[in-house]
């Protein structure tokens, strides 16, 4: 089995002398376990089944795991999750990675369960051209929504049009995001999906309207800080817009699970929910897969395929 080690935390954004390609011999299963191949990886990856000593888990099934970066591992099948049964045969098992996996759920309950968004409402997406936001974008134009999203190259945002957004721009080249943004809404954001944190949470805030939603998912800007930002804290913005704001993680609504992939899977089946993704081809590119994914080289969900 090959793996990618962590040999060094990393100081400041991620270097390839920060990872370490290995070589290892795997002891065979056990009753009770599987030995598992990656297909597809990503943070989160998905594989098959190619020895297997556990009646759950047949050989040639497909599951997600959390058995880091690996091209095999053995599981005692406690931390996998089979992919659903009667997954189409006509959509990428890929997907179960991205819009129909993780970040799709990510999406949909950030929208439904945090944000409640409504019909007619402005809703504000930031990294809308990656996993999550693309998907939160295309869910809010079902809903029947304005949909304004920032991306970081002009390609992104062209790709956020076809996909029907009302207004995207690239926040790396507007002269101004306040005015960017103000231009996008001049009626200010109901709701805003917020991904990405730190400069971009400080502008929009201001930009949204009195008893506007804010469902806080990431903070993908601040990742790679060396030491933790402090301020400026919105919290005379929250006061005066008397904003509510929620911090959330996926797994909260995993009961919900098996019903919203289904009704992804109806939308992806019905052409309303496009799925595009960005694949590096080869298990020795996990670093560079990973690193691009941090510069903003994706458009929609990254996945390396093994
Ligand atoms: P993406 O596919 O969106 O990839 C990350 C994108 O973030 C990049 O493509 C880049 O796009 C953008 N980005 C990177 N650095 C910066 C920066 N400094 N400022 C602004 N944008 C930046 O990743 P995901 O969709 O997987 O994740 C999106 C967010 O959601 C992340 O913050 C992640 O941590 C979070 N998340 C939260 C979950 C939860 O349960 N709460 C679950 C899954 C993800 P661009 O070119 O536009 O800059």
């Amino acid at each position: 089995a090959k793996s990618w080690t962590l040999v060094k935390h990393f100081d400041g954004f991620p270097k390839d002398g920060d990872f370490q390609l290995k070589v290892e011999e795997l002891p065979e299963p056990n009753d009770g376990e599987v030995l598992l191949e990656a297909v597809f990886l990503s943070v989160d990856p998905y594989m098959r089944v190619v020895q297997s000593k556990n009646p759950e888990f047949p050989v040639g099934s497909h599951v997600v795991s959390n058995s880091g970066w690996r091209s095999h591992s053995v599981s005692d099948g406690t931390d996998l999750t089979p992919i659903m049964a009667d997954w189409p045969s006509d959509v990428s098992l890929s997907l179960a990675l991205g819009s129909i996996g993780m970040p799709g759920l990510t999406a949909l309950y950030g929208i439904e369960e945090v944000l409640g968004l409504q019909q007619n409402e402005t809703l504000l997406v930031n990294a809308a051209a990656g996993a999550v936001g693309n998907v939160v974008g295309q869910i809010a134009k079902i809903k029947g929504c304005k949909v304004v999203g920032s991306a970081g190259s002009d390609a992104k945002v062209a790709y956020l049009k076809e996909l029907g957004f009302d207004e995207a721009f690239n926040y790396k080249t507007v002269p101004s995001l306040e005015e960017a943004l103000k231009n996008a809404a001049p009626e200010g954001y109901d709701c805003f999906f917020e991904n990405v944190g730190g400069y971009f949470s400080t502008v929009a805030l201001p930009q949204m309207k009195t008893f506007g939603r804010i469902a806080v998912c990431g903070s993908i800007s601040t990742y790679n800080d060396g030491t933790p930002q402090t301020g400026p804290y919105p919290h005379m913005t929250m006061i005066v817009k008397q904003l509510k704001m929620e911090g959330f993680t996926q797994n909260r609504w995993q009961h919900k699970n098996p019903e919203s992939l289904k009704r992804m899977i109806g939308w992806l089946q019905e052409g309303k929910l496009k799925c595009r993704e960005h694949i590096t081809e080869g298990f020795e590119n996990m670093p560079a897969a990973f690193m691009g994914l941090l510069r903003g080289d994706n458009i929609g969900k990254a996945v390396v395929a093994v």
